[in-house]
């Protein structure tokens, strides 16, 4: 086979008909803005944990509402729920009760305990 020096990567799409969606149906009910979220990432360019670590909400919002729970647990962990995304956010998400009720979920699908 003929080598060009590259090869294709694996395409990341999901399979939102295969994705179980109940977790982020869940989070929904409790923060209703969270259906409005674009994914425009104004909230981690002004992220204070951001400034210190390699923290992504915009990332991690995208990863629960996908269904994707590995690492996310670890991934809150390093916000201060401080609320300045909240400020920034141009569709008035509430950014800051997503954290902590996302960590409350992982919590009790058992990805980790909140209060280690
Ligand atoms: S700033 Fe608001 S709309 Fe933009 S990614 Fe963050 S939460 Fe979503
Ligand atoms: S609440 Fe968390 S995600 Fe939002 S700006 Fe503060 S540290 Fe960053």
């Amino acid at each position: 086979m003929k080598n060009w020096g590259f090869k294709i990567s694996r395409p990341r799409a999901i399979d939102f008909d295969t994705a179980d969606l109940a977790e982020y149906s869940k989070l929904v009910e409790k923060v209703p803005s969270a259906k409005r979220c674009l994914m425009c990432g104004a909230c981690t360019a002004t992220c204070s944990a951001g400034n210190h670590t390699d923290f992504n909400f915009r990332h991690s919002h995208l990863m629960y509402r996908r269904g994707q729970f590995e690492g996310l647990a670890e991934e809150l962990d390093k916000c201060m729920l401080c609320g300045k995304c909240k400020m920034v956010c141009p569709r008035g998400v509430n950014t800051r009760a997503i954290i902590y009720n996302m960590r409350i979920f992982l919590n009790d699908m058992n990805y980790k305990n909140i209060e280690s």
